[in-house]
C-alpha cells in the first residue's frame, strides 16, 4: 500500500496529466543525490537510468546546482533580445570538446528540437530535400524528428502522413543482422542497401543529409562495426551530403569519450546534442563548422527559450566538472568492469544473448529459443530489480534489452552493488 503523499501526487497526476505520458515507475521522488533517489514511500532507489541518460553527473551535482543558483539570481531569460555571458562561454567550451571542425552552435531546448534544427540546417545549406535515417533509430517525437524515428511504429501510429522524402536504411545491428548474415559472413550488405536507396529512391544530388546515432540508443544499444561509419562518411563527402551524428544520448562522456563519434574517428558535418549537456536543465544544440553555419543567414532559424542563461551556466559547470573530476576515465574503468561481470553472467544464463556497449552505455539482450527476443523474462528481472531498489529500464525494438546507463560518476562499489542485485534477479 503506497504512503499518503504518493497516493495524493499520483491521484492528481492521473486526473490532470495526459495519459499519453508514460512513467516508468509509480514512485514519487522527494530528493535525489548522485545515483540515489529518496522516495516518499521512505525507500531509497539506485537510478541506473540517470533520468533517461541525462543526469550524467548524478542527480543534483553540487557544482551544477551552485552555478545554476548563481545565474538564476542574476539573469534567467533573454529571448535573443540581448547577449549574456553563459551562452557565449558555453559555445566556446563546446567548440573545444566536440569533434574536429565543429565550432559553431545553435541552442535549443530538447533533443527533438536539435534534430529539427539539424534537418533544417542541412536542407537550407545544400538546397536539397531528401533525408536518410536508420531503422531502429530514435530522434524525437516532434513531427519532423518523428519522421526519422523508427524504433517503434507505435510512436508513429495515427500521425501519418509524416515528412515526405525520408528514407530508412537498416542499422548495422550485427547480433540481429538485418540482412540475415552472421558476423563471419558479413560483407556489410546493410551498407550496400543504403547505397541502393540512393539508386532506387532518391538521387544523391537531392539528398540533404544522412542522420545516424553513432551507437543506436532506444533501438537497442547497438554498437556498429568499426568501418561502417567510416564508409558512411566517405559516401557523404563524395556526394556532398551532410552527415549528421545524433549524439543526444551518446554525448557528454556516456561512452567514455566526450562523444561516441571519437571511437570511430568520425568527423560529422553536423552534430546534435542534448540530454547530459546540462545535467538535467533543458538545453540542446546543433553544432557544425563555421563554414556550414555561415550559409544559414540571420533569421533562417530562431528560438525564444533556446540557450537559456541558467541552462547554459549549468552546462558550463557540467563540462568543467567532467574535466576536473576525470569523469571520462571513470566511465572507461567502471564500464569495462561492468561488461566483464555481465559477460560472466552471460556464460551462466542462456537467456542473456548479448552483452554490448561502450563506457556506461551497456545493453544486455534477453533471448529465448533460436535467439528470439525475450521481453517477458527481461520484464520479470527488471521488476525484481525494482523491488530491490534498483531502477533499470529497457530498450530495443522488441523491448528485450536491459539498458544500463547509470550516472558517469558511479564508482566500482556502486556498480557492484547494482550488479549484485541484477545477478540475484536473474535467478
Ligand atoms: N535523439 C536521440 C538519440 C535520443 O535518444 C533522443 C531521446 O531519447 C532524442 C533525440 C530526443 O530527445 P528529446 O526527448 O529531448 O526530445
Amino acid at each position: 500500500m503506497a504512503d499518503k503523499k504518493t497516493r495524493s501526487v499520483i491521484k492528481k497526476a492521473r486526473k490532470h496529466l495526459t495519459p499519453a505520458l508514460v512513467f516508468h515507475t509509480g514512485i514519487v521522488v522527494e530528493e535525489a543525490e548522485g545515483v540515489y533517489l529518496k522516495a516518499s514511500d521512505g525507500r531509497t532507489y539506485m537510478d541506473f537510468s540517470s533520468g533517461l541518460a541525462t543526469a550524467n553527473l548524478g542527480h543534483c551535482p553540487p557544482e551544477v546546482v551552485k552555478a545554476a543558483r548563481e545565474q538564476a539570481g542574476r539573469l534567467i531569460h533573454s529571448g535573443c533580445i540581448f547577449h549574456y555571458e553563459s551562452e557565449a562561454v558555453l559555445a566556446e567550451k563546446l567548440s573545444r570538446i566536440t569533434p574536429p571542425g565543429i565550432d559553431m552552435f545553435f541552442f535549443s531546448n530538447s533533443g527533438a528540437e536539435a534534430v529539427e534544427g539539424a534537418v533544417k540546417l542541412s536542407r537550407f545549406t545544400t538546397g536539397r530535400q531528401g533525408i536518410v535515417a536508420f531503422l531502429g533509430g530514435f530522434h524525437g517525437r516532434t513531427t519532423g524528428a518523428l519522421s526519422l524515428t523508427t524504433s517503434s511504429a507505435r510512436y508513429r501510429k495515427n500521425y501519418h502522413p509524416l515528412l515526405p522524402s525520408v528514407f530508412h536504411a537498416p542499422y548495422p545491428y550485427c547480433f540481429r543482422c538485418p540482412m540475415g548474415k552472421e558476423r563471419e559472413t558479413c560483407s556489410t550488405d546493410c551498407f550496400a542497401y543504403l547505397e541502393r536507396i540512393l539508386v532506387h529512391q532518391i538521387t544523391p544530388g537531392e539528398t540533404a543529409c544522412v542522420v545516424i546515432e553513432p551507437i543506436l540508443g532506444e533501438g537497442g544499444y547497438v554498437v556498429p562495426p568499426d568501418d561502417y561509419l567510416k564508409k558512411l562518411k566517405t559516401l557523404c563527402s563524395r556526394e556532398g551530403i551532410m552527415l549528421v551524428a545524433d549524439e543526444v544520448q551518446t554525448g557528454f562522456g556516456r561512452t567514455g569519450k566526450w562523444f561516441a563519434s571519437e571511437h570511430f574517428s568520425l568527423k560529422p558535418d553536423i552534430i546534435t546534442l542534448a540530454k547530459g549537456i546540462a545535467s538535467g536543465f533543458p538545453l540542446s544544440a546543433v553544432g557544425a563548422s563555421s563554414r556550414i553555419m555561415s550559409r544559414w543567414p540571420p533569421g533562417s532559424h530562431g528560438t525564444t527559450f533556446g540557450g537559456n542563461p541558467v541552462s547554459c551556466a549549468a552546462a558550463c559547470a557540467t563540462i568543467d566538472t567532467i574535466e576536473k573530476k576525470g569523469v571520462l576515465s571513470n566511465v572507461q574503468r567502471v564500464g569495462s568492469h561492468a561488461i566483464e561481470r555481465l559477460r560472466a553472467l552471460q556464460k551462466k544464463h542462456p537467456f542473456i544473448g548479448d552483452v554490448r556497449g561502450l563506457g556506461l552505455m551497456i545493453g544486455v539482450e534477453f533471448v529465448g529459443k533460436d535467439r528470439a527476443p525475450d521481453r517477458a523474462t527481461l520484464k520479470k528481472v527488471l521488476d525484481r530489480c525494482f523491488k530491490k531498489g534498483l531502477i533499470i529500464i529497457e530498450c530495443g525494438v522488441e523491448k528485450n534489452v536491459a539498458r544500463l546507463m547509470p550516472p558517469l560518476t558511479t564508482g566500482i562499489e556502486e556498480m557492484d552493488k547494482a550488479l549484485d542485485i541484477f545477478e540475484e534477479a536473474l535467478v
